[in-house]
């Protein structure tokens, strides 16, 4: 399937939760290209994707490079402290922020302000990153020692199931607590963003008020 036909559907799925929602606008779609070529990752551009994410750093700088200035590029995966030199001011939104070290070790080598999102382990499944939904708040009030770190949202991986109900659960548990850190308005954590929804579940994830969904099987395909 080409990118373009992809990226049709997706959109017309996405069209079509939103208004069962309650959610005014629809998300941003972040193509995944971490499994596939420079060339297929140059098809979603012409196809109108904007917006990219990688979770590895070769990947990143080397899409980065290929793609034309006008993209936004999403850092997407778990970033070792001593990795963040050598990509942190090339990331124009960082989805995977859940430790102090880390934050400590961005703020170090930014050279302008990051924008992050906290990574909440939702389900608490023990493989996953994040911190867990009551330390969200600590966490966020602790970052405000780091003037390089915005956190512009909360992002989540759901499990892997089809149990809909249990996802929409996951996101909606997001979703509320993203309201809870945004009404406190605090100056470096506006929070207005929530980055949830993969392949498998991002219909529902816009149902529950996604803001950026990070599609990479149902958008531009898996070579293996
Ligand atoms: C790989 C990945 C995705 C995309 O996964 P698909 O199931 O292929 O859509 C989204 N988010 C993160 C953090 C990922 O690592």
């Amino acid at each position: 399937m080409s990118v373009r036909a992809n990226l049709e559907e997706i959109k017309s799925t996405l069209q079509a939760n939103m208004s069962s929602g309650d959610n005014p606008s629809l998300p941003n779609v972040i193509a995944v290209t971490k499994y596939v070529t420079i060339e297929r990752a140059k098809e979603a551009y012409e196809a109108g994707v904007r917006h990219f994410g990688e979770n590895r750093i070769e990947g990143f700088l080397a899409k980065k490079e290929a793609l034309p200035d006008d993209v936004t590029m999403h850092f997407i995966g778990s970033l070792q402290s001593r990795k963040v030199k050598e990509v942190i001011n090339d990331v124009d939104y960082l989805h995977a922020l859940d430790r102090k070290s880390l934050a400590k070790e961005i703020d170090k080598r930014a050279d302008h302000t990051i924008n992050c999102f906290v990574q909440v382990n939702v389900s608490g499944e023990e493989t996953k990153h994040g911190v867990t939904l009551d330390e969200v708040m600590p966490f966020i009030e602790m970052l405000q020692q780091y003037e390089h770190i915005r956190v512009v949202g909360l992002m989540t991986m759901a499990p892997y199931t089809d149990d809909q109900p249990y996802l929409k659960s996951i996101f909606e548990q997001l979703k509320h607590k993203r309201d809870e850190i945004q009404a406190h308005k605090l100056a470096h954590a506006p929070c207005t963003e929530l980055s949830m929804g993969m392949s498998n579940d991002y219909a529902i994830a816009a149902e529950a008020g996604a803001t950026f969904v990070r599609i990479g099987t149902r958008l531009v395909g898996k070579e293996e």
